[in-house]
């Protein structure tokens, strides 16, 4: 079939196979140019099809030479429909690192779950035995407790209601949003959904069933921003979940002896999680601009090679006062904030296309559906039932 992008609000209903491999093949190459890292080899990825996932997938495969063991939450071709763009990715990282002699197998299923967490560990005893890096990267709009009770995260302010400027990505217009305050439940949902709790469930689940290296070390992902979006996130209701997240690390740190537990605190980029936050685009838009004016932008690929790079296997780990690893250094430099500052003020619909980089955020959002890559026949009828090689039956 000749596949073509159906977005509906944030999301994209359709993914393009060659267009996904494209983008996997891309990041790839970026990490093969790069010097290699001594670090982690045998990796677990939860949350490993996607943004930030992908890319630690990408970069321990290609970097550290490493195996990895990816969870997804992806779902193959079907009838008329496409698969989800994780599918396809998963299925071009898996060719491309096998391609190389590297083991690389996925698990598709709710990672939330006690039956993936019980897969994952068979797998890892008959393949690999122990697993030396856990990269916990999950993005999800709901989990599924083991007691059955299904919680639902909000993106929402915990203060007071929050007004400031957003924009219609499709229209390009700017205008005012107000976030309106969750409520106490609804920050607790949200963090059952997107803080700690299953993190440590699967480092006790790891632990227990004496799959975890000595001297292991665990990494999840979070995010701080500028002021003017803080009362969305840092003091949003995804913000306490992160806060929980923080106290994991120190928690699994203290109770595993010798697994070290870190928070990478990452760049603000377009994945398909950030896409759904109110006031985070219009922020992502101007801040490409700048970045990329500066020559400092970077995507996930780059921000996760530098993760493995620079930060997880140093020694010591480059960590900062609370003990976070910060990948949001080049973004929270002074200078960048106070141009992003500087133009948020100003920003208006007439001038949003002068001072925002649009169509940078579209190329992305398009990007990671496998939309808009060079070299790929848009055209062309192609087969959209693609096996991912370690779930093919
Ligand atoms: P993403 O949506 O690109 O990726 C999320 C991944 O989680 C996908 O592979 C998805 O399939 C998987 N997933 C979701 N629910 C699952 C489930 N139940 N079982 C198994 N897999 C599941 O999101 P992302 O932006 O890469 O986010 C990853 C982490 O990085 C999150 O913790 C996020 O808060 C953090 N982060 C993101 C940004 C950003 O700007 N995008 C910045 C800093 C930190």
């Amino acid at each position: 079939m000749v596949i073509q992008p159906k977005t509906r609000g944030f999301i994209c209903t359709t993914a393009h196979p060659e267009g996904c491999r494209a983008n996997v093949r891309r990041q790839v190459e970026y990490v093969k140019r790069q010097p290699k890292t001594q670090g982690a080899k045998r990796v677990l990825v939860l949350g490993a099809s996607a943004g930030y996932g992908l890319a630690s997938r990408i970069s321990a495969a290609f970097s550290c030479d490493a195996a990895t063991l990816g969870v997804i939450f992806d779902k193959p071709a079907s009838g008329s429909r496409t698969a989800s763009a994780g599918w396809y990715n998963t299925a071009a990282f898996e060719e491309l690192a096998q391609a190389e002699g590297l083991y690389a197998k996925t698990i598709n299923g709710d990672a939330f779950s006690k039956e993936i967490k019980e897969q994952v560990i068979q797998t890892i005893k008959s393949d690999l035995q122990t697993v030396d890096l856990v990269v916990y990267s999950l993005a999800a709009p709901r989990r599924t407790a083991p007691d059955g009770t299904t919680y639902s995260s909000v993106l929402k302010t915990t203060g007071e209601e929050y007004t400031n400027k957003t924009i219609d990505l499709k229209t390009k217009a700017v205008s005012e949003v107000t976030i309106p305050q969750a409520s106490e439940q609804e920050i607790a949902d949200t963090v059952k959904v997107m803080g700690g709790e299953d993190w440590l469930d699967w480092m006790e689940a790891l632990q227990g069933a004496g799959v975890l290296a000595e001297g292991a070390e665990t990494v999840a992902y979070s995010y701080i921003g500028p002021a003017l979006t803080h009362p969305m996130y840092l003091n949003g209701s995804i913000g306490m979940a992160k806060r929980h997240l923080a106290k994991t690390a120190q928690e699994i740190t203290q109770k595993f002896g010798g697994v070290k537990a870190y928070l990478s605190v990452n760049k603000a980029l377009v994945t398909q999680s950030s896409a759904a936050i109110p006031i985070v685009p219009l922020y992502i838009s101007i801040l490409y601009k700048v970045m990329k004016e500066m020559g400092l932008h970077e995507g996930c690929i780059e921000q996760m090679y530098r993760l493995f790079h620079e930060r997880l296997f140093a020694d010591p780990v480059p960590v900062d006062q609370e003990g976070r690893i910060r990948l949001d250094d080049w973004e929270m430099r002074p200078e960048v904030q106070e141009k992003v500052s500087a133009i948020w003020k100003e920003l208006s619909t007439e001038n949003v296309e002068q001072l925002a980089d649009i169509d940078g955020y579209w190329a992305d959002f398009y990007e990671m559906f496998g939309f808009g890559l060079s070299g790929v026949d848009y055209e062309a009828d192609v087969s959209a039932d693609l096996p991912i090689p370690s779930i093919a039956h």
